[in-house]
């Protein structure tokens, strides 16, 4: 019964360390969020001790009895989180993130070497829908699927949902996937769904990042129009690390008759093993919170959040993907003012804010990519308001005019950039505490 503190003292003190580093930065990075107390207890509970491969009802191993009633209690709130009737939509709540809910969901629609399209990487995509470069299939989702992604318009910064129709008439994929990791602008699902039946496609929706929004009804609902749609459950909706599978149910012989045995089936045994139900509870709690009412009003504050980021950071006449933002996130295009995404994040971690570099429509390099990612799901759980949120974006632009005064001195290269800010004496005096 020793403590964590007694038995491993150095791992304890690096814990500490992160929860510090955690609570003194400003928390910009759109994927993360600050989860409850209470979720935490439950992912570090004795839940992590138990085998229960299989489904409530129907375990591979004895002793499940209350392991089954949590994650009934998990699939139960999964659905009422997103407003959806049992007899409509089904969930697997087993996945452990978001890459697995995506590699299952592709085991279970497609055959090896089917087509699939989704968002380009460096037009918001994320690795899972397909990921591929000219030398290399990066993402099993390409290796093991024929992938041709659809891409933002260079200019506007929006889906080419013009483009990505003639594409797919001649492409023909099996499965269309939209969703992204960084795309500041909600999803036409009615033009998909249209695009999908033009070839009988199986459209799938990855809300990872927004999923905390659409459950409010603060972004548009993809479960009127997709045939499965999965989600992190860490990001916006505020929960423990994992991923949740929701497919759609229909009638036998119909596309979607047979994909509640498809998508169970792909999690486990196809591509994973015992549910993490220490995980599993921690999602439930989450999923409790976000039907409180509370909920509703972190996630119309967010979005406020990432408005007024959006409307500081024009003002000072910086360049916004798309032009401004309609969800949690800005994605901040530093190629007008000469500046990349690598140094931006290196001065904003020397200032103690944390974001990170993101890639730009129309970016040829994905080592150098032209811009940042600046999220505000996690800064608005510890209750920063717009009038905060105008004084980050005022950090930012510092740190922009700063990176600038220190590339001018520095160079090109990022190994002279960082040396150069490391013996900075406003870099010193501007970090945030
Ligand atoms: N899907 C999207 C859209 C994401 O942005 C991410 C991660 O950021 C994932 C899937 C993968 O999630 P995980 O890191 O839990 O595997």
């Amino acid at each position: 019964n020793t403590t964590l503190e007694q038995e491993d003292p150095e791992i304890y003190e690096l814990i500490q360390k992160e929860k510090w580093r955690q609570y003194s930065c400003l928390e910009l990075i759109a994927s993360e969020n600050f989860t409850s107390q209470a979720v935490m207890e439950a992912n570090g509970s004795a839940l992590t001790n138990k085998y229960s491969e299989g489904l409530p009802g129907a375990r591979f191993y004895g002793g499940n009895e209350h392991i089954d009633v949590i994650e009934n209690l998990c699939r139960t709130r999964a659905l009422k989180a997103f407003n959806l009737k049992d007899t409509e939509w089904g969930v697997n709540v087993q996945p452990y993130s978001g890459t697995t809910a995506n590699f299952s969901a592709l085991t279970a629609l497609l055959a090896p070497h089917d087509r699939i399209m989704g968002l380009e990487l460096a037009s918001g995509g994320h690795l899972t829908h397909g990921h591929q470069t000219a030398k290399k299939k990066i993402s099993s989702s390409a290796i093991y699927f024929e992938s041709f992604p659809y891409q933002v318009d260079a200019i506007t910064g929006l889906i080419d949902y013009d483009k990505l129709e003639v594409n797919a008439d001649a492409y023909r994929p099996k499965l269309i996937i939209c969703g992204a990791s960084a795309y500041p602008r909600d999803w036409d699902y009615a033009r998909l769904r249209k695009i999908a039946d033009k070839h009988g496609s199986y459209l799938m929706s990855d809300i990872a990042h927004i999923s905390g929004l659409v459950a409010v009804g603060e972004q548009s609902s993809p479960f009127i129009h997709c045939d499965v749609v999965t989600t992190t459950t860490h990001k916006t909706l505020r929960g423990p690390r994992a991923g949740l599978l929701f497919f759609k149910r229909g009638e036998k012989g119909t596309r979607v008759g047979d994909l509640e045995e498809k998508c169970n089936f792909a999690v486990f045994p196809s591509n994973q093993g015992g549910p993490h139900n220490n995980t599993i509870a921690a999602v439930a709690v989450a999923l409790k919170q976000v039907a409180e009412p509370g909920f509703k009003q972190y996630a119309i504050q967010v979005r406020k959040n990432a408005h007024a980021v959006a409307e500081t950071l024009a003002k000072h006449g910086y360049k916004l993907a798309s032009g401004g933002t309609e969800n949690h996130l800005v994605l901040w295009d530093l190629r007008p003012i000469g500046l990349n995404g690598n140094k931006m994040e290196k001065i904003c971690d020397a200032l103690n804010i944390t974001l990170n570099k993101n890639a730009i429509a129309g970016d040829t390099s994905a080592f150098v990519p032209g811009g940042v990612r600046v999220g505000t799901a996690a800064l608005t759980s510890r209750s920063l308001k717009e009038y905060d949120f105008i004084q980050v974006a005022e950090f930012l632009h510092q740190a922009a005019q700063l990176a600038l005064k220190i590339q001018n001195k520095s160079g090109k290269l990022i190994k002279d950039f960082v040396f150069a800010l490391e013996q900075d004496n406003e870099v010193k005096a501007l970090k945030v505490k």
